[in-house]
């Protein structure tokens, strides 16, 4: 946004505190109708009627969305912007400066500006379903919290379709047309219909979750094929265990009803986005119909539930912004991301989504990743928390040097550090669950609602559950650099990081689903590299073999040992070299060059797994343990 508007909002905030948020609501909604008839052809439209005095105005549409932690360019999309008053269409102009921005001049006697919009390439949607995030089609007055600002949204979508969403039903379904029909909501906020996405598919199923747990739980599924949206018992009954569990853990809740939003399509991505009410998950079609497809995605569901609680009720402060116009800090992420990516695996587990074995073999493969993350030698956990906009997505190359997003994984290993050291400290008789019942449950129950912190308000709460120096734990781990990881949970949890030359049960599985952990050949921990099926590298490790071989990503190896690659040709070698002095021979080609290089390495296979440590307290397995007996799913 521009500057003048952004001084406006500092202006109106303090305004509307003044007035009250109950006067700043009685204004006449915007009107917003989004039609998403047309998913098939990759297009949505907007009718929107903006309530408006003559003069000029600006309307402006969200760049940095909630939960996505970087600036969103998705105004590139929106296409096909008329705005009309009265029946005349009104010139506009774009602001110089911020591309979000429309700047126009309402006419004398005007009081309704009408405005169209159209969204290109959506994102995720098929022929038979469409999941609908509103911030592509919202517009709204520049300059006023989101939070201040009255809507009424309706969706429009193919005759016969269903629709998830938390959005609050009123009034009858309409026909839009012979082929199409629309829902009609309740008056909302901006800030408020962006955190309520739809999705609405020909093969829809809603369940009702755990109806003994108030206020009411729901997962909406919707699918390309028939039969898939209604989910297999097992993994409904699981479902089922996670909002116990969560209700469990948290004895609390910060929304009005909630709902699992899930797509099942092989034609979009995965997706995984939190909201306070729902959340906006998405996965391959056949994504949870075996145990071996749902591993890798066991925590999806649970982590961004989570959200609801870490990260929406509880927002770090500067991340928190009165619109969806000024940047967002990131600089607390590793609570934000790294307590749910914590919570969601443990969760999963409790609730039976993955097993304890599978709980501790995955948490290997996330550990022993961080512990040869060779960018923890310049970038601390912090530092990839405050560039977070600049680090999600981007080249696989070299990246282990770079670092990534690493507040996900290492704030999972610190807050299982917190959580075992508490139970180290209490003999078992608190954990972090202690900790999270008074963090996450300020206030009591509440509907939809935003409690900014910082990072002392947690140094108290862990002392509240028990006395330490937690302001040090914390500063030791997320600002300084360290070269290794802290595996300190693992330790105390009763288990150990080791190497073994065999990949785990969980990895096998993971590999055998296509899983993005084990795609292509993982020769990490050995010779340092991963490599795609067809050779190409797509990274070398940082001071590992490979690259004292000066290997590099992107290249392809096209042999081993004179041998043609193949994922068995590597591994035969990297066997037959243990123990020896000969190094492993490859021929390699690059930018269109053949080359040879030597690997000296001679340790064999090596892939990360948990060992028990006998004689310890056994605090993992008993952060895995379910807190409540398990009930069936209700019949639907
Ligand atoms: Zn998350």
């Amino acid at each position: 946004m521009s500057i003048s508007a952004r001084r406006n909002i500092l202006a109106l905030v303090a305004g509307l505190l003044a007035m009250g948020s109950s006067a700043a609501l009685a204004q006449t909604p915007i009107q917003i109708t989004a039609d998403l008839s047309e998913a098939a052809r990759k297009i949505y439209h907007a009718e929107i009627d903006i309530p408006v005095k003559a003069g000029p105005i600006t309307l402006i549409t969200p760049q940095w969305i909630p939960g996505t932690h970087r600036p969103t360019p998705i105004v590139d999309s929106i296409t096909g912007v008329v705005f009309t008053a009265n029946g005349e269409t009104l010139t506009w102009r774009r602001d110089n400066v911020d591309m979000f921005e429309y700047h126009l001049t309402i006419p004398k006697g005007v009081t309704t500006l009408h405005a169209h919009l159209d969204l290109i390439n959506p994102g995720r949607q098929t022929t038979k379903l469409a999941a609908f995030e509103w911030e592509g089609l919202l517009l709204y007055p520049a300059g006023i919290p989101v939070a201040k600002i009255a809507i009424q949204p309706s969706v429009t979508v193919p005759k016969g379709w269903g629709v998830g969403t938390a959005l609050v039903p009123e009034g009858e379904l309409t026909a839009s047309s012979a082929t199409t029909e629309t829902h009609h909501f309740a008056p909302t906020t901006v800030e408020q219909l962006e955190d309520s996405p739809v999705d609405t598919g020909l093969y829809f199923h809603e369940f009702a979750l755990a109806p003994e747990i108030k206020p009411a739980h729901f997962i909406d599924v919707v699918s390309d094929e028939p039969g898939d949206c209604d989910l297999r018992p097992a993994t409904l009954a699981e479902i089922n265990n996670l909002i116990r569990e969560a209700d469990a853990l948290y004895k609390s809740h910060h929304y009005n009803q909630y709902h699992l939003l899930l797509t099942l399509t092989d034609a979009t991505g995965g997706q995984g986005l939190e909201h306070g009410q729902s959340s906006d998950n998405g996965v391959n079609e056949k994504g949870f119909a075996d145990d071996t497809q749902q591993l890798g995605n066991a925590d999806l569901l649970s982590h961004e539930f989570t959200h609801s609680w870490n990260g929406k009720y509880r927002r770090p402060a500067r991340l928190y912004q009165p619109d969806f116009a000024t940047p967002q800090q990131g600089d607390l992420l590793w609570v934000y991301e790294g307590m749910t990516q914590y919570l969601g695996n443990v969760l999963a587990a409790r609730s039976g989504l993955k097993n304890q074995q599978q709980y501790r073999e995955m948490l290997a493969l996330s550990a022993a990743q961080l512990d040869y993350k060779t960018g923890r030698e310049w970038r601390s956990t912090e530092d990839t928390a405050i560039a977070s906009s600049i680090l999600r997505g981007g080249s696989q190359s070299w990246s282990n040097w770079k670092r990534g997003q690493d507040y996900y994984q290492e704030g999972e290993l610190l807050w299982l550090d917190a959580d075992t050291l508490i139970r180290k400290l209490t003999d078992n008789k608190k954990s972090l669950n202690d900790f999270e019942a008074i963090f996450l449950g300020k206030g009591g129950n509440t509907g939809p609602l935003i409690v900014p912190y910082e990072r002392p308000e947690l140094i108290a709460d862990l002392n509240e559950v028990v006395p330490y120096d937690w302001a040090k734990f914390l500063h030791d781990r997320i600002d300084n650099i360290n070269p290794h990881a802290d595996l300190a949970g693992i330790e105390q949890g009763g288990y150990k990081l080791v190497y073994k030359d065999e990949p785990s049960q969980a990895q096998k599985t993971l590999m055998a689903a296509g899983g993005r952990r084990g795609a292509g050949v993982s020769a990490w921990y050995s010779i340092g590299l991963s490599a795609m099926a067809d050779g190409t590298i797509s990274d070398v490790r940082f001071h590992g073999p490979a690259d004292q071989a000066k290997l590099s990503p992107g290249v392809k190896i096209y042999a081993v040992n004179g041998k043609v690659f193949s994922a068995d040709s590597l591994k035969a070698a990297i066997k037959a070299a243990k123990g020896t002095t000969e190094p492993i021979h490859l021929i390699l080609e690059q930018d269109g060059f053949v080359t040879m290089a030597d690997i000296n390495y001679h340790d064999g296979e090596r892939y990360p797994t948990l060992v028990r440590v006998d004689g310890t307290p056994d605090y993992l397995d008993d952060i895995t343990k379910p807190l409540t007996t398990p009930g069936p799913a209700p019949k639907q």
